[in-house]
């Protein structure tokens, strides 16, 4: 059993590209307990740099080893940054925030009201994909969707504990602060 689904079957998988019938029996049946190593081993082949990646955080985002940190970085390379530090804030973002814009993605009467809610996007500068979508009220602090704890992960989960420990704690609200120090001098 250790060996299926091939490595070859979860790249279809990740790629979309299995029939239904397929995938519903992976689900359905009990996980190889290698599976976590073989995923990594099909996104890290397909990733034009060499640093190990910990934890894929998206379509194209990855938590990378670089030396001794953790970086957050774009498939093509872009790297936004300690995985403590929220990657939106390295992002380029488009806010839809008025009726014209949210019109676009939602025609009719569907449209919600720019008053209550708008919709940011968020881009790799480096290659241009798009990487999330939020919708929040206006305002609203740019939300911080995942800050997972790589220690804990992969101690208990994996029991391949990582070399040196990082306590995963939101540091946004530093990197935010450091920007504003140098906006004053
Ligand atoms: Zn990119």
């Amino acid at each position: 059993m250790g060996s299926y689904p091939t490595k070859e079957v979860l790249s279809d998988l990740i790629d979309g590209t299995l029939d239904w019938p397929r995938v519903k029996q992976i689900m359905s049946s009990p996980k190889d307990p290698d599976r976590f190593a073989k995923y990594l081993a099909v996104l890290q082949e397909r990733v034009p740099w060499r640093q190990r990646i910990l934890l894929p955080l998206g379509e194209h985002l990855y938590i990378v080893a670089k030396g001794a940190k953790r970086i957050v970085k774009c498939g093509c390379g872009r790297e936004f940054g300690d995985w403590r530090e929220n990657w939106k804030l390295r992002a380029l973002v488009y806010v839809r925030n008025t009726a014209e814009s949210l019109e676009q993605l939602y025609p009719g009467p569907r449209c919600p009201d720019p008053q209550w809610c708008e919709v940011r996007e968020f881009y790799c500068p480096g290659c241009g994909a798009q990487l999330e979508v939020e919708s929040v009220p206006p305002g609203y602090p740019i939300t911080f969707d995942f800050l997972p704890d790589l220690d804990g992960f992969y101690a208990k989960w994996l029991g391949e504990p990582l070399a040196e420990e990082m306590p995963a704690e939101d540091r946004s609200t530093a990197l935010t602060r450091g920007w504003a120090r140098e906006e004053g001098k």
